[in-house]
């Protein structure tokens, strides 16, 4: 059925997914157009060893790192845990201080693990105090993994990593930092962050879901998470998703390529949309809002509305949001991001997220806000 772009649904929940960029969707359908398992000796095999080693230059160009640092893995998730694990079986680690604000794939493994845990909250700007964390370190014994997103998925509020590690280092800590929500959309270079191991998933940038990544500073090499081939120079069993690692490889080069001119435009749009709410809103709380934010991330609350309520009425309206992190929507317990920045639970409840990219278009951001705009006045009473 044919659709006016008038009535296509307006997608603004890119750090929930992000739409397949057009190259890395060539890239995809080029992988898959050939039997490729690039552990085979054969012609097959070897064209699929180029791209995927491709890819992984790529990735590394991204993250300011080394090729031979970047083990793919099945996303996000499986990197965070992956880190988590090497730090603590293979690194010696004894005892974790971990930012209240991480994402579940980093807090979850980290309670699971049994040892000692300190959870750092924010300030009500969303930022972690790099003193907080010291005080962490100071009050304990032993060998410590520091885990310090560099952006934050529900408020965009980038974190001071490079400060955190450089004062985690001094005293004998690890750092293990999730670049996935900043990867990008702001630079990100592992040396200058100076942090251990750095984590990235492909959907965020416009790649493919089921692709991700571990890039250690040093030269760790992760035991598997399951036992099985010696892919991946033996740190992660299983033939490669090549498809995805293809499309991971071209987005982060689409990224990388525009990244500053694309974070000015999607800063522009942002703010636009965020001085057309509070505008016709003022007492709208703008969460992190003071805060160094990812350029394309607003995180606003409607005062005395469920930010599932606001979820529904704009997707009913034909805009596509979320209410706190994908992963945990669904449930109705207030964010746990919010709720460590020092927000009470209602405040926390109304939050909505809403968070742009490469296709956003200004128009978008005039459809949103309309439709944002109208439900405050339906339910003001
Ligand atoms: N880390 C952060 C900050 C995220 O926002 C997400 C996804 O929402 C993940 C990790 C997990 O990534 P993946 O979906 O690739 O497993």
């Amino acid at each position: 059925m044919f659709k006016s772009a008038e009535s296509l649904p307006v997608y603004l929940d890119y750090n929930a997914t992000a739409p397949l960029r057009p190259v890395a969707r060539e890239a995809l359908l080029a992988a898959l157009a050939a039997p490729a398992n690039p552990s085979s000796v054969h012609g097959f095999g070897r064209a699929a060893r180029k791209i995927a080693e491709s890819a992984r230059e790529s990735v590394a160009a991204l993250a300011g790192a080394a090729p031979k640092r970047v083990v793919f893995t099945s996303g996000g998730t499986e990197a965070n845990n992956l880190a988590l694990r090497l730090a603590i079986r293979q690194a010696g680690v004894t005892r974790l201080v971990v930012a209240a604000i991480e994402h579940d794939s980093v807090l979850r493994p980290a309670r699971a693990a049994g040892l000692p845990l300190v959870e750092v909250p924010a300030g009500p700007d969303g930022i972690v105090d790099p003193a907080a964390i010291v005080a962490a370190l100071d009050g304990g014994e032993g060998p410590a993994l520091v885990c310090l997103m560099l952006a934050n998925n529900e408020t965009g509020a980038v974190q001071p990593v490079a400060e955190v590690t450089r004062l985690a280092h001094a005293r004998g800590a690890l750092v293990l930092c999730d670049a996935v929500q900043a990867a990008g959309k702001i630079p990100l270079d592992l040396a200058a962050l100076g942090c251990d191991f750095l984590t990235l998933s492909a959907h965020k940038l416009g790649g493919a879901a089921g692709t991700g990544a571990l890039v250690c500073r040093d030269d760790w090499t992760p035991a598997p998470l399951l036992l099985g081939g010696g892919q991946e120079l033996g740190q992660r069993a299983g033939t490669e998703n090549l498809s995805g690692i293809a499309a991971f490889g071209a987005a982060a080069d689409a990224a990388r390529a525009g990244l500053a001119a694309e974070a000015a435009r999607l800063a522009g749009l942002r703010n636009r949309l965020q001085g057309l709410l509070t505008a016709a809103c003022p007492a709208a709380p703008v969460h992190a809002g003071h805060a160094e934010r990812l350029p394309n991330t607003l995180c606003i609350g409607m005062p005395g509305v469920p930010a599932e309520t606001q979820v529904m009425a704009l997707d009913l309206a034909g805009v596509a949001v979320s209410a706190g992190s994908a992963c945990s929507s669904g449930k109705v317990t207030p964010s746990h991001v919010l709720t460590a920045m020092g927000l009470p639970d209602q405040a926390a409840r109304e939050a909505l997220r809403f968070s742009l990219g490469w296709a956003s278009t200004a128009a978008d951001v005039e459809r949103a806000a309309a439709a944002w705009i109208a439900l405050q006045g339906r339910s003001i009473k």
